[in-house]
């Protein structure tokens, strides 16, 4: 039998109480809408929005809350079928931006688009998207399969479909045997997947995914993120996914979008932007453990350029197109910066590097297993950290020789902090 739902939205009460209340006018609001939907089903991709493509695009879109901007003249482009990544430190506007994107906010300046169109005054409920908050903001009262049948049940779906719907989502998250469960009875990752799943059979256009892994502990979030990888490519459709774990951003997107304090700095694929940083934050913020930098004067010694400060001078890579970029800054303060991974245990130095030996104090090592972290000390107290051969015996407190590969070091302008130029010959 055919069981009819009167369309309604659930009171706020009943939702679980760490559920914002702006989270759960959004999930009523896709009830809502899914209720004023045709036929589909959900696990075929067979979308009956009106929006041709799911590509969104900010077209210089500001938000400010009184006088305050927290995004300021946005531009990015997410095309159809990407998984990209928003990525940025605690404030920098990335969930003013998702929320703009998903309605729950008004744009104070410029323009979104989904498709082709324009959806600034769209209501939430009639923008095709789904979104997994960090709080899964589930119904408590209702079991699993009643959290992910409701939305289908509102829109008065057979009951034989719902439940192929439903337990075909179930099986891809691997979440069957916790159908009948309250979410009270489920660990976070379990509830994680049960948000995942719930928005799986909307079958939205685009998901948006705030933060889904952070309630969860490190072994899950590994698990779940390789998951959402998986389901990504399984879907085929366009996700937006935020984070401020630089590692979620490397491992999961095919591009990411590096934001601070609401300006977007780059858009790239992760090799790209760990290699070529645009400038010294994106330098700072994408790598584990961070890109080490050092003020230094850049010299010009007979056509031959040189890093100095006081704990040392070394001799750029002689390259054409990096010497005509560097020139100009000539007897100039720059940054010089360099990946701890170019930094080298003398007695385990690869092949094809170009070194440059410097004397340092170690004042930790961390054994990770496949390498050891190496924090250290410059003779002008300035410290930096080396990932190092596993099998280097250079220990705590010795004064030693490291070596630096500088075929893998960068300059950055010290006014504008823009970089000038990256010696990484990787593309
Ligand atoms: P996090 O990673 O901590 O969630 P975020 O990058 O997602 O941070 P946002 O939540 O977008 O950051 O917040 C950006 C800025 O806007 C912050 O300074 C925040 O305090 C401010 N902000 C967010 N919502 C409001 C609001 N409703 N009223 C006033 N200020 C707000």
């Amino acid at each position: 039998m055919i069981r009819n739902y009167k369309v309604g939205s659930p009171s706020s009460e009943v939702l679980n109480a760490r559920v914002r209340p702006f989270e759960a006018r959004f999930i009523q609001n896709l009830e809502l809408k899914i209720s004023n939907f045709g036929s589909f089903n959900p696990l075929q991709n067979t979308s009956t929005s009106s929006i041709p493509m799911a590509s969104v695009v900010f077209e210089q879109v500001t938000k400010r809350f009184d006088t305050d901007t927290v995004v300021k003249d946005l531009n990015l482009t997410v095309h159809d079928q990407e998984f990209l990544i928003l990525v940025g430190p605690s404030g920098c506007g990335k969930t003013t931006s998702l929320r703009m994107l998903a309605g729950l906010e008004q744009v104070t300046q410029g323009n979104i688009y989904i498709g082709d169109r324009r959806v600034n005054t769209v209501p939430p409920k009639d923008r095709d998207i789904a979104m997994v908050f960090q709080s899964y903001a589930l119904y408590p009262h209702m079991t699993v399969y009643e959290n992910m049948a409701f939305s289908l049940q509102l829109h008065g779906t057979a009951k034989s479909d719902i439940d192929k719907q439903v337990n075909a989502a179930a099986r891809q998250m691997g979440i069957e045997a916790l159908l009948n469960r309250k979410p009270k009875e489920l660990s976070g990752g379990q509830r994680q997947r049960v948000a995942v799943c719930r928005a799986i059979v909307r079958n939205p256009a685009i998901f948006l995914m705030d933060e889904p892994l952070s309630n969860l502990d490190a072994k899950l979030r590994v698990q779940a993120r390789a998951e959402i990888s998986k389901l990504h490519k399984k879907l085929g459709t366009t996700f937006i996914y935020v984070t401020h774990d630089q590692v979620e951003a490397m491992t999961m997107g095919s591009r990411i979008a590096v934001m601070n304090q609401g300006i977007l700095q780059q858009v790239d694929t992760p090799a790209h932007l760990y290699r070529h940083p645009n400038n010294l934050f994106v330098a700072g913020f994408i790598g584990s453990p961070a890109m080490n930098t050092f003020s230094a004067t850049l010299i010009n010694q007979d056509g031959e350029f040189y890093i100095k400060n006081e704990a040392f001078q070394v001799k750029l890579p002689d390259r054409r197109e990096a010497l005509m970029a560097i020139a100009p800054y000539s007897g100039k303060e720059v940054i010089f910066g360099i990946r701890p991974e170019a930094i080298h245990d003398p007695q385990y130095v690869p092949p094809d590097i170009i070194p440059a030996t410097l004397t340092a104090t170690v004042s930790l090592t961390e054994m990770m297993g496949n390498e050891i972290i190496l924090y250290l000390t410059l003779p002008n107290k300035q410290e930096c950290v080396a990932r190092v051969d596993p099998r280097s015996t250079l220990s705590q407190t010795e004064s030693v020789q490291i070596v630096l590969d500088l075929s893998s070091s960068y300059l950055f302008d010290a006014n504008s902090e823009q970089m000038i130029i990256s010696f990484n010959p990787f593309r």
